[in-house]
């Protein structure tokens, strides 16, 4: 293989991995953002549980505040009872303390009822918040290994970057411009094999000319239908 040749395929090779490592860079924070939708679910369903309890606090709040006022009714008519001296309106104000009784002992059943509904809805927000801080765990978990990866990635980027540095001096200055426009516009692949007379970048079956070419290996060849250096591969 030409010398000029060999030295363009080293360098191919840490372009083709800078290429890789950017690409493996940009696709992080799709993934960082993928992890954290993992969350939504978890999270609203806290919310409408956390509603739930706040929404029932506040039916048990009307229940309290009704069986107070009633209360209060009823010392009123007892007061009124008390101070009466006829019979009748004694028993009459008697018939409605009864019946404002009556309307307590209900409240009272409902409020127990609301208390239980209450209990829980509130095991309820602990079981959904337990499930969200699981999801939590698994969404850190995931995101140090995503951070992780970046410092891998970056740490390699560096390194495979100072050893490109160094390769170019031992490329052609005269060849640099032409690789540089084929990794540009073919693909990032500006050297390929020629394998059983064929361009292995494209495919295309090379003429017999270039093909002799490519195997006495004096110059540099490049493939007449996609224009990409050509080295022997047999
Ligand atoms: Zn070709």
């Amino acid at each position: 293989m030409l010398e000029d040749v060999r030295a363009l395929l080293i360098l191919q090779d840490r372009d083709r991995r800078l290429m890789a490592l950017a690409k493996d860079l940009e696709r992080l924070p799709q993934d960082e953002a993928r992890a954290k939708t993992k969350l939504a679910g978890d999270e609203a369903a806290v919310a409408k549980a956390k509603e739930a309890i706040v929404e029932a606090e506040l039916r048990l709040k009307r229940l309290e505040i009704d069986t107070g006022t009633r209360n209060t009714t009823i010392q009123r008519l007892k007061t009124q009872q008390f101070e009466t001296r006829k019979n009748e309106e004694y028993q009459a104000l008697g018939h409605e303390i009864t019946r404002y009784e009556k309307e307590i002992d209900d409240l009272e059943t409902k409020e127990l009822e609301l208390m239980e509904e209450l209990d829980q809805l509130r095991a309820k927000h602990a079981d959904a918040q337990k499930a969200l801080a699981r999801t939590q765990g698994l969404v850190d978990e995931d995101l140090a290994m995503i951070a992780q990866r970046r410092e891998r990635t970056e740490a390699e980027r560096i390194e495979v970057s100072a050893e490109r540095e160094k390769l170019l001096p031992g490329v052609s200055e005269d060849m640099l411009p032409l690789y540089q426009r084929l990794m540009r516009t073919k693909d990032g692949l500006a050297v390929v094999p020629m394998k059983d007379g064929k361009c292995e970048g494209c495919h295309m079956k090379v003429i017999a000319s270039t093909i002799m070419k490519v195997h006495t290996a004096k110059e540099i060849c490049q493939c007449e239908n996609c224009g990409r250096i050509l080295y022997d591969a047999d």
